[in-house]
């Protein structure tokens, strides 16, 4: 097959010329992988289908939101139905209920939530309730783990590990990235030594409790524990980001699989099955001090929109229905052999993890537990990889930084041709 991308290309080029390296969000450009992103044309169960006419096999399924992969024809009449009733009242409807009743029962923490239109209008909302609930300034935040574009949250560690963090985009002031700080992941001793000397300004520890944003890494035994601690301690609320892990690990989130229950959950991505969809919500006396019962304000012209409610509710009730977990894991089970095998063939160090219906893999002997142990893997041998699968139908994630996402209609096709492209691609990989 010709895999000349010529069409994509040229969208690609006209596309710079009016927007900002070309796309909407940094990430789909595929800067750095040395080749113009697909522009694509149409989505089908697993598959994306491109400009230029190849199908791939979709491990990025949106960034996590697709669940039942592209087109699933119950979230698409669910769809339908309601565009034919209209698609934004400004006012309140049933729909919104059913979602929330639907995510609490699916995460019972979630005792109380509000919907709002992304992953980092959630973020945002928790930090400023976490903020406004305690009357503290600081928030504490782990190297690697991402949380959106909030300004709060796009502050990198500071020089000298202990300090407070620093902006990492220009128009982030430092004034305000100063009340950010940033621990090593699994680093328990860290926190500690940030409460010690923070104590009781600290308003509240994020993070993604199963990371998905610096690969796929795992928390170790006894650290989110040790942070639920650290917090009953000094009387800070505990945010778990599960913008990415929320449906996917398990039906539950990371909540659910380490039994570690947070103040405050933020979702994303799932929960809209790929409309744009956020949730922050926990328990009920924080939620409780939200607008227009409590005095912490937030609002959104579009949140809890019908469309998205809808196409929400029937991912989410569709997973309960389905219990897919058995059939994620036996998928991972061969993916991960598949790229095992082949790189042991090629004398490739690699480590693959998995949960649920996310992987990630690293070019690196592992363990990789830390963002620092991220940072050493192989990146160039990553970008061959990349451009190989590509070239070869498999579309993964342009960087050794993301995840990967399962849906529940990839199958055995699907797995074998990438097993397939996984070891031809692996047997000429240069570092
Ligand atoms: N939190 C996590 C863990 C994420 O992975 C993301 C996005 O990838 C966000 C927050 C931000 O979500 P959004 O892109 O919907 O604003």
């Amino acid at each position: 097959m010709d895999w000349t991308r010529s069409r994509s290309e040229k969208l690609y080029e006209q596309a710079c010329t009016i927007m900002p390296g070309g796309v909407n969000s940094p990430v789909r450009s595929f800067k750095g992988m040395g080749t113009a992103p697909a522009f694509i044309k149409s989505g089908r169960g697993a598959y994306l289908i491109d400009e230029d006419g190849h199908d791939y096999v979709d491990y990025i399924c949106s960034w996590g939101p697709l669940l039942h992969g592209h087109c699933h024809p119950s979230i698409r009449s669910a769809l339908e139905n309601q565009l034919s009733r209209g698609w934004t009242y400004g006012a309140p409807t049933e729909a919104e209920i059913h979602l929330a009743e639907l995510v609490r029962n699916m995460m019972p923490c979630m005792q109380m939530m509000r919907m709002v239109n992304s992953g980092t209008e959630a973020t945002m909302s928790a930090i400023r309730l976490a903020r406004g609930v305690t009357k503290r300034k600081k928030i504490i935040k782990f190297n690697g783990c991402y949380h959106g574009h909030g300004d709060s949250l796009l502050v990198q560690m500071g020089s000298g590990g202990l300090t407070f963090g620093e902006p990492n985009s220009p128009g982030v002031l430092a004034d305000l990235a100063q009340h950010t700080l940033v621990a090593e992941y699994n680093d328990l001793e860290q926190v500690e030594n940030l409460f010690r000397e923070y104590r009781t300004d600290i308003a509240g520890i994020i993070l993604e409790p199963i990371p998905g944003n610096m690969g796929l890494l795992f928390p170790q035994s006894g650290f989110l524990e040790g942070l639920r601690s650290l917090c009953d301690e000094y009387g800070s609320l505990l945010i778990f980001d599960e913008v990415m892990t929320g449906f996917r690990v398990a039906q539950g989130g990371a909540c659910e699989v380490y039994g570690v229950e947070p103040d405050l959950v933020c979702l994303g991505k799932v929960i809209g099955g790929g409309l744009p969809v956020g949730a922050y919500g926990g328990k009920r006396e924080l939620m409780q001090e939200i607008s227009p019962i409590g005095g912490v304000y937030q609002a959104g012209t579009l949140s809890g929109n019908p469309l998205a409610m809808v196409a929400g509710f029937e991912t989410l009730k569709r997973l309960q229905e389905i219990k897919p977990w058995k059939q994620f894991n036996d998928y991972m089970s061969e993916l991960a052999a598949g790229f095992k095998n082949a790189a042991s063939r090629a004398n490739i160090d690699l480590q693959f993890n998995s949960m649920g219906s996310m992987f990630g893999f690293f070019f690196h002997p592992g363990p990789v537990t830390t963002k620092l142990e991220v940072d050493k893997c192989d990146f160039l041998r990553f970008k061959h990889f990349f451009v190989g699968m590509l070239e070869k139908g498999i579309y993964l994630a342009p960087s050794q930084y993301e995840a990967g996402f399962l849906s529940t209609v990839h199958g055995s096709e699907e797995l074998s041709r990438t097993i397939n492209s996984i070891e031809s691609c692996m047997e000429t990989l240069d570092s």
